[in-house]
């Protein structure tokens, strides 16, 4: 096992050219009653980076601020390294609104926006919260990319500053949720039920990765209760890939899909027909 060295924090770009680039400990100086009280007021995030110019996450050209914690522990997850709040760069809530406003013009423009993704990024709600709320004064499209199971941290009208909730959806059935993610999934389900009421915008994304996501049955039950929210505008279903492994081997935890190949073309086509069967406008 390599063990990683830290980083000098001021040495770290707050961008960065993808969320692929490993960071861990840039957060570690911060104490304990610091973040305590970050996470309860929002003055401060922990961000793995910015990165710009994503065309993958949420519609046009988006900004992409990626936070540190994660609850799940999903074994196809490509940025372990994200688990960590501490391995974050501690980022006031000012510095962020203030990177956002840079590029605002440029994303309206481009009728992109801004994406809040992780991580978890509802790991730091009230951080998330105060962010949208002053990117949506901006003028500029806002998005989440969340895995749902914090969504209850948000309130409505916290939501109201969401255009769009992009949800990775690990999996539909219990127990085929915690072998994914570690963790059960009634949360995710009722919080997609709650947007559902509360008429808001969602993807839908789901990971396919032969051997533990490719049962058509589960996928099936996947894209029903997609289909059943009448608000999922788009699936795309993602094909797992191992640009996150070196990740898993400098961090030394153990990477279950280390003999996992991409699924093949058919696979993919055939997981994107059964969204399309339930409705839905997959991709
Ligand atoms: S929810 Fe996302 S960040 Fe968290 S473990 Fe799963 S893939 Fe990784």
């Amino acid at each position: 096992m390599e063990t990683v060295a830290a980083p000098a924090p001021d040495m770290v770009s707050l961008e960065a050219k993808s969320p692929f680039e490993m960071r861990v400990h840039l957060g570690e100086n911060v104490p304990d009653m610091d973040v305590k009280t970050a996470l309860k007021t929002g003055d401060l995030g922990f961000l793995h980076s910015f990165t710009t110019g994503s065309a993958v996450d949420g519609p046009g050209i988006r900004l992409v601020a990626w936070t540190t914690s994660c609850m799940f522990r999903c074994q196809y997850c490509h940025n372990p390294d994200t688990w960590t709040l501490k391995n974050g760069i501690p980022v006031t809530l000012e510095h962020a609104v203030d990177e956002v406003r840079k590029y605002a013009n440029g994303l309206k423009a481009m009728k992109g926006g801004f994406t809040l993704s992780g991580g978890e990024p509802m790991m730091q709600a009230r951080f998330a919260a105060r962010l949208f709320d002053a990117v949506k004064k901006m003028g500029v499209h806002t998005a989440i990319e969340t895995n749902g199971y914090y969504g209850n941290h948000l309130s409505d009208d916290e939501l109201a500053t969401i255009d769009l909730v992009i949800l990775d959806m690990k999996a539909f059935s219990a127990e085929q949720h915690q072998r994914v993610a570690n963790m059960d999934n009634a949360e995710v389900l009722d919080f997609c039920r709650r947007l559902s009421t509360l008429r808001r915008p969602m993807w839908f994304r789901y990971v396919l990765v032969p051997g533990l996501t490719d049962d058509p049955d589960e996928i099936g039950r996947v894209a029903g209760f997609a289909a059943s929210l009448g608000v999922v505008e788009r699936a795309e279903i993602l094909p797992f890939h191992q640009m996150g492994k070196y990740k898993w081997d400098r961090l030394g935890i153990d990477y279950r899909l280390e003999d996992t190949d991409p699924p093949s073309a058919e696979s993919v086509a055939s997981a994107i027909n059964i969204f399309r069967s339930a409705g839905l406008s997959a991709h």
